[in-house]
This record gives structure tokens, sequence and C-alpha cells, in this order.
């Protein structure tokens, strides 16, 4: 599988010696892996705060590469979706999948070693199990209702 994202224009290895805030705009988009866990709709319980991950997926995931299928005009259909930021993104750790490069270098933890920064390739996080590739359904086709019949673990 063709990797979008571009991976080229990087500093060697900065994921693991850069903080968020110093990565270049490609560096920043390099970091993401692709996994396609944070275009999953979560329930969230208003008493405990409690956020459980379901396979309903926000109606521009492409289910078979995990991408955004309008990516750079997403805001026109999906105006809530959010743009995760260096200043921003303390506020949404509570709801970030484990896995998520952007949490993983905020914490100061390292890449898994399937990351396309690390592989080389974009179809190792696929091989790993830990994408949504083949395993959601859309929103679009999905009432609001059901939703808590397609919670689900995080794949890790
Ligand atoms: S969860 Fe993180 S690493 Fe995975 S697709 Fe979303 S932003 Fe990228
Ligand atoms: S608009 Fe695109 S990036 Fe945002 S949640 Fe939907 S599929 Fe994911």
């Amino acid at each position: 599988m063709s990797d979008p994202i571009d991976r080229d224009n990087i500093r060697p290895s900065f994921w693991s010696h850069m903080s968020l805030e110093k990565l270049t705009n490609s560096e920043w988009e390099a970091l993401c892996d692709g996994c396609g866990k944070c275009c999953l709709n979560k329930l969230e319980d208003e008493d405990t705060g409690e956020v459980a991950l379901t396979r309903v997926a926000c109606k521009l995931l492409d289910d078979s590469t995990c991408r955004c299928s309008a990516y750079d005009i997403r805001h026109r259909f999906v105006p809530e979706c959010i743009v995760l930021t260096p200043a921003t993104i303390t506020d949404h750790m509570y709801w970030l999948p484990q896995t998520c490069a952007y949490r993983l270098v905020h914490e100061g933890k390292p890449l898994f070693d399937w990351h396309p920064l690390i592989s080389g390739t974009a179809q190792s996080v696929h091989d790993a199990g830990v994408s949504v590739q083949d395993m959601t359904v859309s929103e679009a086709n999905t009432p609001d209702d059901d939703w808590e019949t397609h919670i689900i673990e995080e794949p890790l």
C-alpha cells in the first residue's frame, strides 16, 4: 500500500529526541502512524467521564486505507474534526489512542517498531493489527442509538 504521508523531509530520528513543540510541519505530519483510530467515534459517560471506543467511524474515513478521504478539506464536511497541536494535546490525552504517536512522544516514550518511521513502510501498521483496517462501520449508515452495540477494545 502506498503511503500518502511524506516522510522524507524530516530530521533523522526526530521523534526520539525532539519535543512536539520543536517539530517542523513535515515532521508533525510524518509522526502520524496512519492507524485511523482517532477517526472512530467515542462514547463518553457523562457521570464518570469514562470514554468508550466504538467501531463507528467518521463518514470520511476510508476503512481499507485508514485514511481520511478528504484530509485537506475535511473541515468543510466535518467541522468538528480536531486539529491536534502541541498546545492542545494535553486536553486530548484522555481519549487519544494508547498507541498514538503524538501521545507517545508527548509522554517521552519510544515509538513502536511497526511505526512507518521505523519500519519504513505504512503497511506495517496494518500487519501489526493496530489499525482499524476492515473493522469499522460508517457513521453515515449507523444510527446514533446503535453506537453502544459497536463498542470495542482499542486494537493494540
Ligand atoms: S491515532 Fe494518532 S497516530 Fe493514529 S492516525 Fe490518529 S493521529 Fe495518527
Ligand atoms: S474528518 Fe477525516 S481526519 Fe477528521 S475524523 Fe473524519 S476521517 Fe478522521
